[in-house]
């Protein structure tokens, strides 16, 4: 008997001014093409709802965006800080806690690797070429195609990125103008790249509990080595 596929829950992007919610398809194509069932979470306030969510997906995973609220690691804003979209962090953050305390699976792709770590108490850095002027700091945001992958990453390990991916160096695409700065209690770090950004993170008590800084959905069709990490998180749900 064909063995059902499982459901995952995509936490969409939230255009608040329009009142509606879109996802880029490359995501939920990284997830159906791994043999999951990816399924679009609506973006509402309803805790009861939410929580049945939570219920009925295996695994969870947390799309890209714009800018964490530096509220919800009890900072001001910096002149750094883009766009933000409180509402969207709230509810991906109350469904990461529970996904968490539920043991399912989470995947965290760029803002959603910053939403996994926040929501378990972590800070991030507002603007990393602001914030770091010490350091020789790459070009994070590429003007490059979204497929290219524009700066190496160096995989750490014993880490679950290193089972996914079999070797210490892989090239990644970037986009991002923020990053993690202290890891939450219980994370480690699994992936940076040459200038020390913090590119991965992993819950070590945790049987799939994983983000990247990168954007691995928009490499899948280029580079299908891209879509591992899709299939690590749908293997993890079975
Ligand atoms: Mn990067």
């Amino acid at each position: 008997m064909k063995r059902k596929k499982p459901l995952i829950g995509v936490l969409p992007f939230y255009e608040y001014q329009e009142n509606k919610t879109s996802v880029k398809m490359n995501y939920y194509d990284g997830i159906n093409i791994s043999g999951g069932l990816a399924m679009i979470i609506p973006v509402i306030s309803d805790i009861s709802i939410l929580d049945s969510y939570v219920d009925i997906c295996k695994g969870f995973l947390i799309t890209g965006g714009l800018d964490v609220d530096p509220v919800f690691y009890n900072e001001p804003s910096l002149r750094g800080l883009g766009g933000v979209c409180p509402f969207r962090d709230e509810i991906e953050m109350y469904i990461a806690k529970k996904a968490f305390e539920k043991n399912k699976s989470v995947f965290g792709i760029c803002r959603g690797m910053q939403v996994m770590n926040v929501a378990l108490g972590g800070t991030l850095y507002q603007d990393i070429y602001i914030q770091q002027t010490d350091k020789n700091i790459y070009k994070h945001t590429q003007d490059a195609p979204r497929w290219f992958p524009s700066h190496e990453v160096i995989i750490e390990k014993n880490s679950r990125l290193m089972q996914i991916f079999n070797k210490e160096r892989i090239m990644v695409n970037s986009f991002h103008h923020q990053s993690v700065k202290d890891l939450a209690n219980g994370y480690r770090v699994t992936a940076r790249a040459g200038d020390g950004t913090i590119e991965g993170i992993e819950y070590v008590e945790h049987p799939f509990f994983l983000g990247v800084q990168w954007h691995p959905e928009d490499m899948i069709y280029k580079y299908p080595e891209s879509l591992k990490l899709f299939k690590g998180l749908v293997d993890s749900c079975k």
